[in-house]
C-alpha cells in the first residue's frame, strides 16, 4: 500500500486542466472535497447560494421554451456528440470517479461507459418518441396520442454513482425536449464539474455545427441539501428525479406531491438473493461475491441478504467466508484491487453499529474490521463482513450502505420468497437455481416484489437497456431504458374530426 504517499490534488488539477475547467471552480471555494482513497483534501469547490439557484432555474425555463421547438432527432444529435466527447475523455473522467468516490479503476471507467451507453440509447430514442393511434367509436374521427416536452427537469444525485445517474436522466430528458438542472451530491462536486464540462464541449460543437441550442440548456448547481430544496420547491421545475436515501425521498416526495410536480424517486435498496438446492455453486459464489463486495457495498443494488437452502449451506457458505477473507482490499487506483474504501467516517461508523446490532441479534460476524488504518489514518478501508444470522431481524431489515452480507438458512422455497419480500425496500433481487419452476415462480406475479428480479446473476448493476428502479420504499421511479423516457414527457390525447357532423361519444345527444 502506498496510500499516504499518493498525492492526488495535482492529478485532479491535471485532469481538470485537460477538460478545460478553470481552477477557480474547484479551488478557493467553500465546499471541501476529500478523497476517500487516502483522506487527502483535493479541492475546495465553489458553491452556489440558494438565491442564485433560483435564477439558474429561471434561465433554465427560458432554455426549455426554445429547446422544445428543436425537432427531436436534432436534439438527438447533441446527445450523439456528448457520447463522442465522453468516449474521448473516458479515461480522465473514470479516473476522477475513482479519486473522488474510491471506486476501483474498472468501475470508475464502467461508470463512464454507462454514460456512453445511455447516450447511444437516447440518440436512437430521439427518432422513436412515438405515441399510439387508437380506434375511435366515432365515424370520420381519428384519435391519437402525442408526446411533448415537459419543462425543466431537476436532477438530484447521490455520491455513489456521481456521474452516471445524471447522464441516465439528462440524456433522456434532453432528447425529450426538456432543459436540465443538476444538483449532484455535496460529496462529489468534482466529477460533476468534470462531467458537465464534457457536456459543454458537446454543446459548443453542436452550436458550431449549426445546431440551435440555448446556453442554459443544462446547468449545474454545486451545493448542499439547501440547494436541492430550491429545485424541489421551485414551481418552474416540472419534474424532479431524485436519487439517494429513502430518508431524502421521504422529504422530497411529499413536497413534490404537494405542488403536483412529477417525481422520479430512486431510493434505498435492501437486496436479496435466494440460493436453491440445484444452484450452480461456482457461478453462485462469483455472483454473490461481486454483488455483495463490489463497490465496497456502496451500490443501491448491492446484495445485502442471502437466503441459502439448508442442503447447500455447508457447501457454499464456508467458500464464501474464505473469499471474504482473501479479497484484495486497498488503493482503488492500483490494479488488482477489488475492494476500495468507504466514502467517509460516517459510513464506517454506521457499518460498525450495524455489525454490533447484528451480534446483539444473535449473528456471527466474519470480517468487518478496519484495515490499512496505519497507512491511511484518514481513509476508511474495511474487510467486507459476512454475518450468519439466525433470522431476518434487526439490522437485516434496513439498508446499511456498506459491505455487509447477512446470510440466513431456509428449507422451504415459499418461505424464502416471503423473506425476500418482507422488507420495506423493493429495488433488486435474484435467484440462483437450475430448477425451472423456482426460476419462473421467482419472476412471476407471486414472486419477487422488486423492480429488478434476476435469475442466475446477482442483483447488483444493470444494463441501460432495461428500466431501472424499484418498488415500495425504493420510491417507484424508473430511469434509463425501456419506456422510461415517458416519465420525462407529457402525453396528450388528440381526437380529430375530419367529417362534417359532430357525433358525441357514448351516444350523447346535445343538439342546440
Ligand atoms: P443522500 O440521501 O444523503 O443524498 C442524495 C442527494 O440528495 C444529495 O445530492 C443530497 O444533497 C440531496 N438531498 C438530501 N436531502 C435533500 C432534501 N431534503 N431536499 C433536496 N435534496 C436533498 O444519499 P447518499 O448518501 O448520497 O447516497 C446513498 C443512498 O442513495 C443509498 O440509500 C442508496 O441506496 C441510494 N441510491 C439509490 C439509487 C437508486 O437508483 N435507487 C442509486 C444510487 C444510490
Amino acid at each position: 500500500m502506498t496510500l499516504t504517499k499518493t498525492a492526488l490534488a495535482p492529478e485532479v488539477a491535471a485532469i481538470m486542466g485537460r477538460l478545460g475547467v478553470s481552477a477557480d471552480r474547484y479551488t478557493g471555494g467553500t465546499l471541501a472535497v476529500t478523497s476517500p482513497v487516502n483522506g487527502e483534501k483535493i479541492a475546495d469547490a465553489a458553491q452556489i447560494s440558494s438565491g442564485d439557484a433560483s435564477d439558474v432555474i429561471a434561465k433554465s425555463h427560458q432554455a426549455f421554451l426554445a429547446w422544445r421547438l428543436v425537432p427531436a432527432p436534432k436534439r438527438g444529435e447533441l446527445i450523439r456528440l456528448f457520447g463522442e466527447e465522453l468516449r474521448a475523455h473516458k479515461a480522465d473522467l473514470g479516473r476522477l470517479v475513482s479519486i473522488e468516490v474510491g471506486k476501483i479503476t474498472s468501475e470508475g471507467l464502467g461508470e463512464v461507459q454507462e454514460m456512453i451507453d445511455i447516450c447511444d440509447f437516447a440518440v436512437g430514442l430521439s427518432r422513436q418518441l412515438y405515441g399510439l393511434t387508437i380506434a375511435t367509436e366515432r365515424a370520420d374521427h381519428r384519435m391519437m396520442e402525442t408526446w411533448h416536452p415537459l419543462g425543466v427537469v431537476g436532477i438530484i444525485s447521490a455520491f455513489n454513482f456521481p456521474v452516471a445517474v445524471w447522464a441516465w436522466n439528462a440524456a433522456l430528458a434532453l432528447v425529450a425536449g426538456n432543459a436540465c438542472v443538476w444538483k449532484p451530491s455535496e460529496k462529489t462536486p468534482l466529477t460533476a464539474i468534470a462531467a458537465h464540462a464534457i457536456f459543454d464541449k458537446a454543446l459548443k460543437r453542436f452550436v458550431a455545427e449549426g445546431g440551435q441550442a440555448p446556453a442554459a440548456l443544462s446547468q449545474l448547481l454545486i451545493g448542499g441539501r439547501d440547494v436541492g430544496e430550491v429545485l424541489v420547491d421551485d414551481p418552474k421545475v416540472a419534474l424532479v428525479s431524485a436519487t439517494g436515501s429513502t430518508a431524502m425521498g421521504r422529504i422530497v416526495g411529499p413536497k413534490l406531491a404537494a405542488r403536483f410536480a412529477r417525481a422520479i424517486l430512486e431510493l434505498g435498496g435492501n437486496n436479496a438473493a435466494i440460493v436453491c438446492p440445484t444452484a450452480d455453486l461456482d457461478l453462485t459464489l462469483r455472483g454473490v461475491a461481486f454483488a455483495a463486495m463490489g463497490t465496497a457495498g456502496q451500490r443501491c443494488t448491492t446484495l445485502r441478504r442471502l437466503f441459502v437452502h439448508d442442503s447447500v449451506y455447508d457447501q457454499l457458505v464456508p467458500r464464501l467466508i474464505k473469499a471474504y477473507g482473501s479479497v484484495t482490499i486497498g488503493n482503488p487506483l492500483e490494479t488488482g484491487t477489488l475492494v476500495g474504501p468507504l466514502i467517509d467516517k460516517g459510513s464506517f461508523d454506521r457499518m460498525q453499529k450495524a455489525l454490533a446490532d447484528a451480534k446483539a441479534n444473535g449473528g456471527t460476524v466474519h470480517g468487518g474490521d478496519r484495515v490499512h488504518e496505519a497507512d491511511a489514518p484518514n481513509a476508511y478501508y474495511v474487510r467486507p463482513a459476512l454475518v450468519e444470522m439466525p433470522a431476518q431481524c434487526g439490522p437485516v431489515e434496513h439498508e446499511t450502505f456498506a459491505p455487509i452480507l447477512y446470510v440466513m438458512k431456509y428449507s422451504n422455497f415459499d418461505d424464502a420468497l416471503e423473506l425476500n419480500n418482507a422488507v420495506p425496500q423493493g429495488l433488486s433481487s435474484s435467484i440462483f437455481t437450475n430448477n425451472m419452476r423456482e426460476a419462473e415462480a421467482f419472476v412471476s406475479a407471486r414472486g419477487s416484489d422488486c423492480g429488478i428480479a434476476n435469475v442466475n446473476i446477482g442483483p447488483s448493476g444493470a444494463e441501460i437497456g432495461g428500466a431501472f428502479g424499484g418498488e415500495k420504499e425504493t420510491g417507484g421511479g424508473r430511469e434509463s431504458g425501456s419506456d422510461a423516457w415517458k416519465g420525462y414527457m407529457r402525453r396528450a390525447t388528440n381526437t380529430i374530426n375530419y367529417g362534417a357532423s359532430l357525433p358525441l361519444a357514448q351516444g350523447v345527444k346535445f343538439d342546440v
